[in-house]
């Protein structure tokens, strides 16, 4: 049996990686997208995997875009939240819609992806939910209380899922990635990013395949029994 996933912001970046590392492994892949048609386009053209455009910090978009996927694909076996923004100032000059931006993205899209699959996972007592933080939610960030916020609900809410899910045979996770080479990156000033890579151990910035590798492990079948972690992947940037 092919297994459905849904991986949201597949089309660039951590979540491009992630799209074409599960497609690599044989399931059948939809990728969400909110703007960028060339990245879209560009994705499916390489790789057969089919995208829709949605915006996943609105909830009625993410009711009828999974019912959609559902239609075309079939039921959803395993959700990747990935898709998430930044704006990042200091909190004496943050906007209010700086904050709920970025809420509504990366945490609200959360609750608004998930609420639409939960329950057809939960009858069919088989689910796989990864849900992307950041090493900043873990450890806060000068400019990013919008941000690291948000990312630091994500892993209180997949924890709380976890235990909901559990006698349901689905697990719910979190990954934490550290600074990777993406456009996200690409914003960040090069002289602060070369502060930045001097404080990784590695030496480097991670990489989309160091993270869809882990991802790829957490939607396997043989990973029944791994539910409400958090799993770093920052090349030793920052230890619990
Ligand atoms: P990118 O900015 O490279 O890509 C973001 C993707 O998310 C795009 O596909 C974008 O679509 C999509 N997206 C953004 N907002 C929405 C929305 N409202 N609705 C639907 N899709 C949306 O991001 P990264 O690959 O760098 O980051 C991926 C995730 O990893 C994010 O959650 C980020 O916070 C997290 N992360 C990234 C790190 C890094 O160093 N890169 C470090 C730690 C965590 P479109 O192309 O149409 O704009």
């Amino acid at each position: 049996m092919r297994r459905v996933a849904l991986v949201t912001g597949g089309t660039r970046g951590l979540g491009r990686g992630i799209a074409i590392a599960l497609h690599q492994d044989g399931l059948q892949v939809a990728a969400i997208y909110r703007g960028n048609e060339a990245a879209a386009r560009t994705l499916q053209t390489e790789t057969g995997i089919p995208v829709y455009a949605w915006d996943v910090s609105n909830y009625q978009a993410c009711v009828e875009g999974i019912s959609q996927v559902e239609r075309d694909i079939g039921p959803i076996d395993v959700l990747v939240n990935n898709a998430g923004i930044t704006r990042d100032s200091m909190f004496h000059r943050m906007t209010e819609q700086q904050w709920l931006e970025v809420m509504r993205t990366n945490l609200g899209s959360m609750f608004n992806m998930c609420r639409g699959v939960i329950n057809g996972m939960r009858e069919r007592l088989y689910g796989r939910i990864i849900n992307i933080s950041s090493i900043n939610g873990r450890k806060g960030q000068v400019g990013q209380a919008n941000y690291a916020a948000s990312k630091a609900g994500v892993i209180g809410f997949t924890r709380s899922l976890a235990l909901e899910s559990a006698g349901k045979g689905i697990t719910v996770n979190a990954v934490a990635p550290g600074y990777c080479e993406t456009d996200m990156v690409g914003a960040v000033p090069a002289d602060l990013l070369k502060t930045i890579v001097a404080g990784i151990p590695m030496g480097r910035l991670g990489q989309p395949q160091d993270v869809s590798r882990l991802v790829s492990l957490l939607v396997s079948e043989q990973a029944g029994f791994i539910t409400g972690a958090t799993f770093d992947v920052n090349g030793g940037q920052w230890m619990p």
